[in-house]
Parts: structure tokens; sequence; C-alpha cells
């Protein structure tokens, strides 16, 4: 096939000894990104190609590959013969092709910008430009903008006789190549939060772990449900994400039974971040990672979470503590994760959830009325329930 799929990555994260190591995370998951599809993956000068795929799947392989993290951007080219002996006619024929589509969608001005390689050709890049372009106005109503175009035509010419000929480059994700930076815990609600919150860490090179607290029949399986599609949706970008849930019914009703309700949530969430950090050891997990932003509910004052974050000794990361609500709203529907979010299922916090929580709780109160639980007890028996999935 005459098409290829040119994938560009940042040479930021690629300078220096890591170079290796980085691109073959990267490459490793842009073909697990792949997996559904058959295509022939190449690497020259710095750059990818994916080629010989079939052109139906063409939109599904961009989507795919532009959800990798380290991805910066993409372009679908045309590879033809550069062909310098003949006037580069099949260059100019794809040029035309690509300003015609260009015209058709209300482009009225083009450019046509020539990176030149193969340097046995005597013309320059200006030169080259002005011809190829010259093509183009012959056959298309658009006229030249070198600086207000509205489509750009990029030919680049290989040194091994190719060209590639496209236009545009779509920007992705950007980011590092998840599996770089350690690994990390996520607490994961069926909110609109925690995803977002999964994304961004993944976006920095973490692998991610998943944990869920259910609280059966108090919560529904469809609310499992919706958690197993919000990890499906993450799961996109960041390779697959394990996903422990963890029955946690036994101890709110212990907490509610022995507990002051105005520190119910506190304390419900101190035995997550405990449960949470045996599953992240266990997992090899350097942090645990929440959706917290900073006085969204009572239980994300700083006061609370001071509490819930005193119980645990490896680091919690929340990448949304200063982000508005709407931000994140509006971070969930580009990502894809809004839709599910929203979707009306009980959390186990809605369960007995108070109706006056402290929304300054201070941890030496906190730690006397949990005194009342027999905390290993009901840690080690969640911990016994859990269901891997
Ligand atoms: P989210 O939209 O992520 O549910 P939220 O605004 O509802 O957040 P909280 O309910 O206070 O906020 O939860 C704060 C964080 O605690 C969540 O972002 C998530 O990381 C964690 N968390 C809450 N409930 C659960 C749960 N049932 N299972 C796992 N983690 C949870
Ligand atoms: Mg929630």
């Amino acid at each position: 096939m005459e098409k290829v799929i040119i994938i560009r990555f940042g040479e930021i994260f690629l300078k220096g000894k890591n170079r290796d190591y980085f691109e073959s995370l990267l490459i490793k998951n842009i073909k697990h990104s792949l997996k559904d599809f058959s295509y022939e993956f190449r690497r020259s000068q710095g750059r990818y190609f994916i080629e010989n795929y079939a052109e139906v799947n063409e939109p599904e392989i961009l989507d795919a590959v532009k959800k990798v993290f380290g991805v910066y951007s993409v372009s679908v080219a045309y590879k033809v013969e550069t062909l310098y002996s003949q006037g580069f006619t099949d260059v100019k024929s794809k040029a035309v092709v690509l300003a015609a589509s260009a015209e058709a969608k209300g482009a009225k001005t083009f450019r046509v910008s020539v990176k030149r390689a193969d340097k046995r050709i005597p013309m320059t890049s200006m030169q080259i430009s002005a011809e190829i372009g010259g093509a183009v106005l012959e056959a298309v109503r658009l006229k030249v903008d070198l600086y207000n175009f509205d489509a750009e035509i990029c030919v680049d010419i290989r040194e091994d006789g190719y060209a590639f000929v496209y236009s545009g480059v779509e920007m992705a994700v950007g980011g590092l190549p998840v599996g770089c930076s350690d690994k990390g815990m996520l607490l994961l609600s069926g909110g609109i939060d925690s995803p977002i919150a999964a994304y961004m860490m993944a976006k920095r090179g973490m692998k991610l772990f998943a944990i869920h607290f259910s609280s059966p029949p108090y919560t529904s399986d469809l609310a499992k449900d919706k958690v197993v599609a919000l990890r499906n949706i993450v799961s996109k970008y960041c390779t697959d994400i394990k996903l422990f849930v963890v029955p946690f019914t036994e101890i709110q009703l212990a907490i509610h039974e022995k507990c002051p309700a105005e520190f119910m949530i506190t304390i419900m969430r101190r035995i997550m971040m405990r449960i949470a950090e045996r599953l992240a050891v266990q997992n090899e997990c350097g942090a645990l990672i929440t959706g917290e932003s900073l006085g969204q509910v009572a239980s994300q004052t700083l006061s609370s979470i001071n509490c819930t974050n005193s119980v645990v000794k490896i680091p919690v990361l929340r990448p949304l503590i200063g982000l508005d609500k709407e931000e994140i709203m509006d971070k969930a529907k580009k990502i894809g994760t809004y839709e599910t979010s929203i979707l009306p299922y009980e959390d186990c916090c809605t369960v007995f959830l108070p109706k006056n929580p402290a929304t300054r709780p201070k941890l030496s109160v906190v730690e006397n009325a949990e005194s009342a639980l027999d905390l290993n007890e009901l840690i080690d028996n969640a911990l016994k329930n859990v269901e891997v999935l």
C-alpha cells in the first residue's frame, strides 16, 4: 500500500543513556496498542512508520497510536518514488490530491513545505516547493500564502529515493512511555476524578494497578461493572490495569456501629488507605494515587487529608489537587470517561453517609474514635476476599 503512518516522539526524554530503554518501552507500548491489527513496523531516522496495514483500519490505528504516552504526533502520508528526473510526477499528483481534499473542506490558501535529505538532487528545498506548488496551483483554486495558510502540504524527500507527502500533523497525547516511572496503585472509585488521576500519572510513565472498594449488597453489580468499564477506558492509554476489588461492607458496618457518625468517612478513608498500601507493597508499587482535589468535599480539606495520609508510609500522589471540578470534567470528556463516570450507581461512600461529616477532623480525636475497631481483623478479612480482575 502506498500510505504509511508516521509516528513522532518527543526528543526530550530520549537524550542520554536511557534512550534505548525509553524507546524499547515506547515501541512495546505502540505494538501492544495495535495488537488487533496487521501491519509492519519500521524505525528509521528517529521516527516510526506503520506500513502495510489495511486501509479500512486506518482510523482505528491512528486513534490507538495517538493514545500511547510518549507519542507526540502522527501523520498519514503517501509514500511515493521521488522521481526527480521525471519532474517529481508522483509527488505532485499526491500533493494535488491533498490540496483538493483541503479545498473540499473549505481551505482557501496553502503552502508547500519541503525537507530535502536527498542531497543528490541539485535543487534547494525552496525551488522544489515552488515547483510542486506550481502543480497544485494549476489543479485547484487555492492560493499560496506562506504565512497564513489554511493547508500545509509537507514533502519529506528521503535519501533512499522515496518521498513522503502529507498534509499536516495530528497531535497525540505526549508524555513519557508507560513503564519508565515505576508502578503506582490507584484508588479507583466510580466517580469522575480518579480515572483522570490515573491518566495523569500514566502520562508521566507510571505503570498502574487499581483498587476498588465495593459494598455489596448496598452497592450493585452495575456499580462494579461501571468501575471495570472505567478501568478499560483508561487502559487504552496506559496498557492493561490489573484491578483488585476489595469487599468493604463488613468494615463499613463495623464503623457505622462503633464510631461516631461525623468521623465515618474519615475512618473509612483511613482503612481504605491502609488496605491500598498493603496491596501496593505486595505488587511493588511505590505510591498510592487518589483523585482528591483540595476542598472539593468535606473529606478533601487539608485536615481530612492529614487524617487519611497519616496512616500510610508510601507517598500518596494527588495529581488533581489543584484542579477545579470544571477542569477535571473537561479532561474526562476528552479522555472518554465522563459518560461512564456519571452513570448513577451507588458508590460505597454513599452508603450510611452521615448528614454532617466533620470538615476539620482532628487527628487525635479520629484516632481515638477508631480505636473501637479491631482493625487488623477487619483488614485481614477484607484482604482474604479480594477479587482480581
Ligand atoms: P471520584 O470522582 O474519584 O469518586 P470524589 O469527588 O467522589 O472522587 P471522594 O468520594 O471523596 O471524591 O473520593 C476521593 C478519592 O478517594 C477518589 O478520587 C478515589 O481515589 C478514592 N475513593 C473513593 N471511593 C473509593 C472506592 N469506592 N474505591 C476506591 N477508591 C475510592
Ligand atoms: Mg467518589
